[in-house]
């Protein structure tokens, strides 16, 4: 353990000589300029995130996510202790390696091995972050070798072990997929708990855990703590024990740094029932008590009257095959004022488009209300969702205080927008057909889309109503439900995008927008969302479903006036839209068939319309989508670098601003990371 003395006085003051070397990337540019590829290896493409609303938010704001983030990065050696015993140890040897090498660097089994370590700091460990299999070099194990005994550097030797009596212990754990070779096991014919490498149980069997947890639960309690969530469960002279996260505690050095940031948070935070809640947090990590972390969620998913907020905990468990045990995790999130303005505008005029809206006018409400939707944009990202993160997140995982004190959904706008950014290109150079097409879905398909989501959410989901006497949609529409109310709010939306009201609302600045949305739509639902489906199979989720039925529908509708046309050139086929105020109008007439459907409940009608349009596959298209795309090369995960936040400081050491810059080196990112926030020792029993 190499920092374990770093307070934050420190770390917020200096400027740490390591970084001076690195390449920093540019500071905040024209949105347009950002580079988001940052690195490609392996199965796995590393991007950048962009925060605009950062350089809009106060000094004390600034300072509030400063010591948050530092607060997220803190957690990170946890994470890979949780994920494997010797995953710290393995990290370490890595990054010697990195570091220290002095051997030949042009070789292909150096290249091998650099991405070997891009792997493993990109999955938090050595077993793939997705499949959680063992991931095994592709150099052999005589490299290995050759480069511990060639680096100028520290390997975590145990006392009295040799260089050689650790190779000798190391290789059969990097290469053996015996050993260790799963991080979570679902095979329900084997002892989940024993079989799976994670470091959530040490020499416990599954029924030792069932019996464990069962005896703990009172029954018919209302309000049950979520047992066994932040602990490993061991066993200490036969009998079976929790070792509890927290001050003092397993994990404690780490928890009691990231306790120091919190500490320095909750100073700036946004208001008192933030100050509170943070309180609340720090009380929990210094006492390990889940009562608390109950109560510091009650506190949390009632603040919303704030521009900053975040995730920090042990949260995600998806890592234990029990689903009992928490990885560590945390997002710091700054509220996109531009979305939230643009929600506002839409709800504010929610009416008017609902008294215009193309449906029957005994199924207009009467009074509209708009529903809130959150997007927010990342400011860092930490533990269990870094580098690999999802793109919005629903908490706390507690049941009864969901339905008891509700529950935060947020959609990650910035790290949407990077992932569409780094996967539309290659995909529009191949599937759009003119020119035109792809400068308008350059120029405004980013934006277009968010439109689009902002109306679906907002707008969609808000509007009509059921006939009297007719049930709900769930009762009456069964299994197409939900694609049937997933393809209204689609179409309201996509109605809407191309009406002259929303430039004089002043949301869209021209019908390009409207333009862009309805290329990009019409060319998913006919071809490009098939790539996502194996060969043979049916369209079975039901936001596919209704992508594909709209768009093929819409299709049908337009064939007298060649309104969409389908083209072949080169042997590849394409669909363009030569009218686009007809094509609203086609989608008008289908929002008013759905809306008639779900207001009268109309099962056949349904059923026809999904079948018919958005199950089936047609297996020429389909062949030509999946080899278009596979040429295409763009590898199945993306994660992200953060940005970094640098303190500026006055003579006095006071801060008077927060720069924040964006690496553009995912490797020297992880190194940095490596020896700024290695709070663990290598070993943690
Ligand atoms: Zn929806």
């Amino acid at each position: 353990m190499n920092s374990k003395s770093i307070n934050l006085t420190i770390l917020a003051f200096t400027i740490p000589l390591y970084y001076l070397g690195c390449s920093m990337g540019s500071t905040v540019g024209s949105t347009e300029n950002f580079k988001v590829r940052a690195d490609r290896f392996a199965d796995i493409e590393i991007l950048r995130y962009q925060v605009p609303e950062f350089e809009k938010l106060s000094l004390r704001q600034k300072k509030f996510v400063y010591y948050l983030s530092e607060a997220a990065l803190s957690g990170r050696d946890i994470l890979y202790d949780q994920n494997y015993k010797h995953n710290l140890t393995i990290r370490q040897s890595i990054h010697s390696i990195v570091e220290g090498y002095k051997g030949d660097k042009n070789t292909k089994s150096w290249k091998q091995f650099i991405a070997y370590a891009k792997r493993i700091w990109f999955s938090n460990g050595i077993h793939h972050h997705y499949s959680t299999l063992k991931i095994i070099p592709e150099f052999n194990k005589s490299y290995l070798v050759e480069l511990i005994n060639n680096t100028n550097g520290k390997f975590p030797l145990k006392d009295g072990e040799s260089t050689d009596e650790f190779i000798e212990w190391l290789t059969p754990i990097l290469f053996d997929p015996e050993i260790d070779g799963k991080r979570v096991n679902l095979d329900p014919e084997v002892d989940i708990i024993s079989t799976s490498a994670n470091n959530y149980y040490d020499g416990i069997s599954q029924d030792e855990v069932d019996m464990f947890y069962s005896n703990m639960k009172a029954p018919n309690d209302p309000t049950p703590i979520w047992y066994g969530l932040n602990s490993r469960l061991t066993k200490n002279n036969g009998k079976v024990v929790e070792k509890v996260w927290k001050s003092g505690g397993l994990y404690g050095d780490a928890i009691d740094q990231i306790v120091r940031c919190l500490e320095k948070a909750k100073e700036v935070a946004e208001n008192d029932s933030q100050t509170n809640e943070l309180e609340i947090l720090i009380d929990y990590y210094r006492t390990g008590d889940l009562r608390t972390w109950d109560t510091y969620n009650m506190a949390w998913v009632k603040n919303t009257e704030i521009d900053i907020d975040y995730i920090n905990g042990f949260i995600e468990v998806y890592g234990d095959p029990k689903g009992i045990k928490a990885s560590y995790e945390s997002v710091v999130e700054i509220n996109d004022f531009e979305a939230t303005a643009r929600m506002k505008t839409l709800s504010a005029n929610g009416q008017w488009f609902e008294d215009n809206a193309p449906i029957m006018d005994s199924h207009k409400r009467d009074k509209v209300q708009g529903i809130t939707y959150n997007v927010v944009s990342v400011a860092m990202l930490g533990g269990d969702v870094s580098p690999s993160s999802p793109i919005g997140i629903n908490l706390p995982n507690s049941n009864w205080i969901r339905s008891n004190f509700g529950s935060k959904s947020v959609s990650l706008g910035n790290i949407t927008a990077a992932y569409d950014k780094a996967r539309s290109g290659g995909f529009l150079d191949e599937f759009a057909y003119t020119d035109k097409e792809k400068e308008r879905s350059k120029k405004h398909g980013s934006f277009a889309g968010k439109m689009h989501t902002a109306m679906h959410e907002v707008l969609g989901h808000a509007s009509g109503k059921l006939e009297e006497g007719v049930g709900t949609p769930k009762e009456t529409l069964k299994n197409y439900a939900s694609t049937i109310e997933e393809g209204r709010a689609d179409l309201f939306g996509l109605y809407y995008i191309m009406d002259p009201k929303l430039i004089e609302m002043g949301l869209v600045d021209s019908d390009e927008v409207g333009k862009a949305e309805y290329d990009g739509y019409i060319r998913n639902g006919l071809m490009l969302q098939l790539r996502r489906i194996q060969p043979g199979e049916k369209i079975e989720q039901s936001h596919m479903r209704n992508r594909a039925y709209i768009s093929h529908w819409a299709f049908e509708q337009g064939r007298p006036d060649n309104i969409i046309e389908k083209k072949i050139s080169d042997g590849k086929t394409y669909f363009v839209i030569n009218d686009y105020e007809a094509l609203q109008k086609i989608f008008g007439e289908l929002l008013r068939e759905i809306q008639r459907i779900k207001s009268q409940g109309d099962y056949e009608a349904a059923k026809q319309l999904v079948e018919k349009y958005g199950v089936n596959v047609e297996q020429g298209i389909h062949e030509e989508v999946l080899e278009r795309s596979k040429a295409l090369n763009i590898p199945p995960y993306a994660g992200f670098m953060n940005p970094h936040y640098k303190p500026v400081t006055d003579e006095n050491e006071a801060i008077t601003d927060i720069m924040i810059t964006y690496p553009d080196n995912f490797l020297e990112q992880m190194l940095y990371y490596d020896e700024h926030y290695a709070f663990l020792p290598l070993e943690n029993n």
